[in-house]
């Protein structure tokens, strides 16, 4: 692969390869990132052509066939594509640096030829009438000394002003890339990666001697099957939609709420009291409750939404399977004893 790209060009590709990458949800990792600069530099026809077949039949580039087109494509070398580009970026800094430094040393000339201007002038005789003269040679000198230094001013300025857009924009690239590998597409919630690993934090935190219990939260809407059947998939998504905006507020600041799948949510929060997780977990569900859909003539309720919610709380050395196993038997419990209410997974 051709890596004498330049800075511009390479922070280009760049920019055209990560919205791909979060198109197909693809982890930002050295060797995705290589396959997709190569990619999108066009340097590699067959490359392009198989990554394009790869994307048609699974709608994304499976980690298996990125290693794959990496090895059939790219050699080990090619890796150091990652920290090219890093590299490229540390050369943008060093390159306002260096425009940092020529900028001082043109103004320190300036200013040494100032202190000249000023000893020369306090030294001239103001009854000799060629003394103005030298005045008017000293202003000329001055001018143009100025007019340099107002040039080297204006163009560190513009390289300063291109420097931070570039790397404003290449933030933001990848600010977005985080955050779409981390959220569920239809509801803006976190999504189950992002659960997979927060969990494992979350009950890294319990501390036995903190009365905080660290706590897992399933909720699941009632009927949901029932729902779709009979008002569409579509609006069986928005139903989702709703539900989770919900969740994200009573949520906001206090916990983290994430589609675990299907109808089902949950929540990592940390509570005081088992009272406090009750009452959080019931004003969610009034929430939900005074959803309804309407009649389109009568403009009257026709079906309530509700959901049933299971809560656990973290127990000494318990395992991670066991707490979530806890969770999803308070869920199975509130839904086994009416619906539309909240159950905490029994003691064991
Ligand atoms: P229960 O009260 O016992 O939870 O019953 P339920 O009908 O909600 O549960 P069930 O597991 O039988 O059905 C869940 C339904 O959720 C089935 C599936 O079609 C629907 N579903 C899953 N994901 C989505 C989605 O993204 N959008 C829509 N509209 N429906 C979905
Ligand atoms: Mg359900
Ligand atoms: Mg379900």
């Amino acid at each position: 692969m051709d890596f004498n790209t330049s800075l511009s060009h390479s922070a280009q590709c760049l920019k055209q390869a990560i919205p791909l990458l979060v198109k197909y949800k693809i982890p930002v990792t050295p060797i995705n990132y290589a396959i997709w600069y190569c990619y999108v530099l066009g340097s590699n026809l067959a490359l392009n052509i198989e990554l394009d077949n790869i994307l048609a039949e699974h709608g994304t580039c499976p980690a298996s066939s990125a290693r794959y087109l990496f090895d059939k494509y790219l050699s080990d070398k090619d890796l150091a594509l990652f920290h090219q580009i890093s590299d490229n970026f540390q050369g943008t800094l060093e390159s306002v640096q260096i425009d940092i430094d020529s900028t001082l040393a043109s103004s320190q000339s300036f200013n040494s030829v100032l202190l000249q201007c000023k000893s020369d002038l306090s030294a001239l005789d103001k009854n000799d009438i060629s003394s103005f003269d030298n005045v008017l040679s000293y202003v000329d000198k001055l001018t143009e000394e100025s007019v340099v230094m107002q040039q080297t001013a204006f163009s560190f300025q513009k390289k300063l002003q291109a420097a931070y857009s570039e790397i404003t924009e290449l933030k933001q690239a990848l600010v977005s890339t985080q955050e779409a590998a981390v959220t569920d597409q239809l509801t803006g919630l976190l999504n189950r990666g992002k659960f997979d690993d927060d969990i494992v934090v979350h009950i890294n935190q319990f501390i036995s001697s903190n009365p905080i219990s660290k706590t897992l939260v399933f909720l699941d809407i009632d009927h949901f099957k029932q729902f779709n059947d009979d008002f569409g998939h579509q609006k069986g998504d928005d139903v989702l939609k709703v539900v989770a905006n919900k969740l994200s507020r009573h949520c906001l600041n206090k916990a983290n709420a994430y589609r675990y799948g299907g109808e089902e949510f949950c929540i990592l929060a940390d509570f005081k009291s088992v009272s406090e997780a009750l009452n959080f977990c019931q004003a969610i569900r009034q929430d939900i409750e005074k959803l309804s859909v309407k009649g389109k003539r009568t403009g009257k309720a026709i079906r309530n939404i509700t959901a049933s919610f299971g809560i656990a709380f973290y127990k000494q050395k318990q395992s991670l399977e066991d707490f979530i196993s806890c969770a999803d038997k308070a869920l199975y419990l509130a839904k086994a004893h009416g619906r539309n209410r909240v159950e905490i997974a029994p003691a064991i």
